[in-house]
């Protein structure tokens, strides 16, 4: 079980919460890696919990029996890549029953963004119709992807994206010491970094951005950057993503005013138009657009036009 002490933004969120008014019905949104499931366990915990209402006293039957995962008054979907109709029936089965234990009962339903048409308006139900002490806590990295009416029954929980100073001090806090914020894409959050680095995925994009910084110093070559782009053992819309990102960064830290540090310091001295390299950017996102409805592309023939598009639109100084 997690330490709330090490993931200090969550423990704020928490913190701010009165569980012992919290309403039948809570959805958490956040984007992924941010430890949505974190602060539900918190919660949940601390609803089941038999001595504390603030937070849970880890120490009771109940607490012991949550830590081991074979609490009884709580259930959690299996699959949270789809959740379908069979699943919602169980839950809400699991609802009509008293709680053994504890005051109260918690379902918790992650990534209910996975819920298809039949599931939502099954749960539709139980949420209108609360049972006395049971309590739902969903939670949800997409926006606008549920039932209006599911939203409207639900009390909102938002877990905020924590800025590049955050992540980087939160990173290198975790042991990660050569942390570098900019070699990883800026749509990751930090648990997402983590993870990347502890399954030593993250050396693809610490080249990705090697190579792009070294292609936008004029250090190697447009034919090298592209072969390097098309042989890169990744899907096309990732690569795509990635190129996008690194050079909205340099964009935004123009436009900003906030100058690059650590290896990225050599990027200060490009002089390129805003506009131009903002126009490529957008050309980038229609070809991701592109990318979505046909199927044959042809790769080499697209990271060409892109390279030599921006290698004539960036310069050195
Ligand atoms: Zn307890």
């Amino acid at each position: 079980m997690s330490d709330l002490n090490n993931y200090p933004w969550i423990k704020k969120n928490f913190n701010n919460l009165n569980i012992s008014s919290l309403p039948h019905s809570s959805l958490i949104e956040g984007n992924k890696g941010l430890g949505k499931a974190i602060l539900v366990n918190e919660i949940a915990k601390t609803i089941l919990c038999l001595e504390s209402n603030n937070s849970p006293c880890n120490q009771c039957n109940s607490c012991e029996l949550y830590k081991n995962e074979t609490h009884p008054d709580f259930i959690k979907n299996n699959d949270e890549t789809k959740i379908l109709i069979d699943e919602i029936r169980e839950i809400i089965d699991f609802s009509y029953l008293s709680s053994s234990i504890s005051s109260s009962k918690v379902i918790f339903l992650h990534n209910c963004e996975n819920m298809n048409r039949n599931s939502q308006n099954a749960l539709l139900k139980t949420l209108e119709e609360p049972t006395d002490n049971t309590y739902i806590l969903m939670t949800s990295s997409k926006k606008r992807a549920l039932n209006p009416t599911i939203y409207s029954r639900c009390n909102k929980i938002k877990i905020d994206n924590l800025d590049q100073k955050q992540i980087n001090e939160w990173v290198v806090a975790q042991g990660f010491n050569d942390f570098n914020y900019y070699d990883f894409p800026s749509f990751l959050n930090p648990l997402e970094i983590v993870q990347y680095i502890d399954e030593g995925d993250d050396k693809k994009f610490i080249k990705f951005s090697e190579t792009l910084l070294q292609f936008s110093n004029k250090q190697i070559s447009i034919n090298k950057t592209t072969k390097y782009l098309i042989d890169l053992d990744m899907p096309l819309i990732d690569k795509i993503n990635l190129l996008v990102d690194f050079y909205k960064n340099l964009l935004s830290s123009r436009i900003s005013k906030m100058p690059y540090s650590g290896k990225f310091i050599k990027l200060n001295d490009l002089s390129f138009s805003t506009i131009n390299l903002s126009n490529v950017i957008n050309e980038l996102n229609d070809l991701r657009e592109m990318i979505y409805k046909v199927s044959s592309l042809n790769e080499s023939h697209l990271f060409k036009y892109i390279i030599f598009k921006l290698n004539s639109i960036v310069k050195l100084q």
